[in-house]
């Protein structure tokens, strides 16, 4: 079959694309590219897979006010400039919430679109986005099949324990669950990790993926058993902007003793809180990380410190440990990060070798280290290319070999 595929990330601000060829079977795109600061100033980046850089030469060109909704249609036509004869016959998309049924990617209908709009209050942030592009390009393109892959799936292997609250049963009953997230990144580390560790790849490992919004996993044959997300994004641990774990008396404090509304606790946790809040400067490591002032230092401390100690508390899901990998921003390139993290770890037996960690080398443990640690890229986009090939194509699974990411 030919033809392309295209895999949509849409994010508040931001739109991440990338376009596969359909017949190979490795999944390395034609184009991969990003619109960013989509309704104040949008910027667009983009390149070909021999490297080279593409620029936005459509007409009438990016205004302050393009939103998603006229981004979408936009980059079709795009798109199909940049790939001339080639049609685009698929598109998937990331979904951030797949509630409690989906363990695994879907194909788009009406019902499940109405589906998929009854977890938007789980995940406010994300949710409306991601059905408004899969929406956009229906209405682009009403007969080209698409593609919802959840970040949710991945974790549905765990448990019944491990996805419960101590809450009255009726409401775990009524899907007041862990669901965990990011679950499109494990997955893309599960499937690449044999290539790293072989038969190791199925042991005890933690995947942090430290980026704006944060997360880990643990993992036994490559499957999930226990996360630090929960029923929200908002779990875990500190991450850009958002609390991460928050005694819930705390929530209560502010409503019945500040007088605050639902609105307002939802701004504080969700977007004012994390990095953001402690430094009061900013929620970008990079820049608090330059910064140097003691508000800035104590934000990135308390990262570190939180991101220790669930390590720790996931180790115990999985009885031990035998491999820790970073990935997403911080965790593949902010050496001084995964080394304050690692410090903490001594006594599990955790020992970096600093030469390869200040190189974002794969392999950054130290020889005698009891734990091994390893620095793989995350791609999101090439896990939903995959999932989204397998649905509405009849390739199956086995040829699919996925590629390193090549590194920035
Ligand atoms: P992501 O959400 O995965 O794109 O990750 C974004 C986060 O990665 C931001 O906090 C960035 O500041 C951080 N980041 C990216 N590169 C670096 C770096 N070289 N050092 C420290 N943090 C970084």
């Amino acid at each position: 079959m030919m033809g392309a595929l295209l895999v949509l990330n849409a994010g508040s601000s931001s739109l991440k694309f990338a376009v596969y060829p359909i017949a190979e079977d490795t999944l390395t795109p034609f184009v991969r590219g990003k619109f960013a600061g989509i309704g104040t100033a949008p910027a667009f980046s983009a390149r070909r897979r021999d490297g080279e850089t593409l620029t936005w030469d459509q007409v009438p060109p990016l205004a302050k006010n393009t939103g998603h909704d006229a981004l979408i249609p936009a980059l079709l036509d795009w798109l199909k400039a940049q790939l001339g004869d080639l049609p685009i016959v698929a598109a998937g998309h990331r979904v951030v919430h797949g509630g409690r049924f989906h363990d695994g990617p879907a194909r788009v209908t009406d019902a499940l679109l109405a589906e998929l709009d009854a977890l938007v209050p789980l995940a406010p942030l994300h949710q409306p986005h991601n059905l408004a592009a899969i929406r956009c390009v229906a209405t682009a393109a009403p007969d080209l099949p698409q593609v919802a892959c959840f970040d949710t799936s991945f974790h549905r292997s765990q448990s019944p324990l491990a996805q419960m609250f101590a809450l009255p049963r009726h409401l775990t009953e009524e899907g007041i669950l862990r669901y965990g997230f990011h679950g499109l990144s494990y997955d893309y580390i599960a499937g690449i990790l044999p290539r790293h560790l072989g038969e190791r790849a199925d042991g005890r490992v933690i995947v942090a993926h430290l980026g704006n919004g944060a997360s880990m996993c643990a993992m036994k044959n490559r499957r999930s058993v226990a996360t630090s997300m929960g029923f929200t994004a908002l779990d875990g641990l500190v991450m850009g902007q958002r609390c991460g774990t928050l005694d819930p008396g705390v929530v209560l404090y502010l409503m019945q003793e500040k007088g605050m509304s639902a609105a307002e606790i939802s701004t504080l946790l969700y977007e004012r809180s994390g990095l953001l809040g402690v430094s009061g400067i900013s929620n970008d490591m990079a820049t608090l990380e330059a910064c140097n002032t003691p508000r800035a230092e104590e934000a990135i401390a308390l990262f570190c410190y939180r991101a220790a100690g669930e390590l720790a508390q996931l180790a115990a899901s999985i009885d031990g440990l035998d491999t820790i990998v970073f990935t997403a921003g911080i965790g593949e390139n902010s050496a001084s990060i995964r080394a304050r993290i690692c410090d903490r770890l001594l006594w599990m037996g955790v020992k970096l070798d600093a030469a390869a960690n200040a190189k974002n080398a794969l392999r950054i443990s130290a020889l005698w280290s009891e734990i091994e640690v390893l620095v793989i890229p995350t791609d999101e986009e090439a896990i939903i290319a995959h999932s989204s090939r397998v649905l509405t194509t009849d390739r199956c699974d086995e040829n699919t070999a996925f590629p390193d990411k090549a590194k920035p």
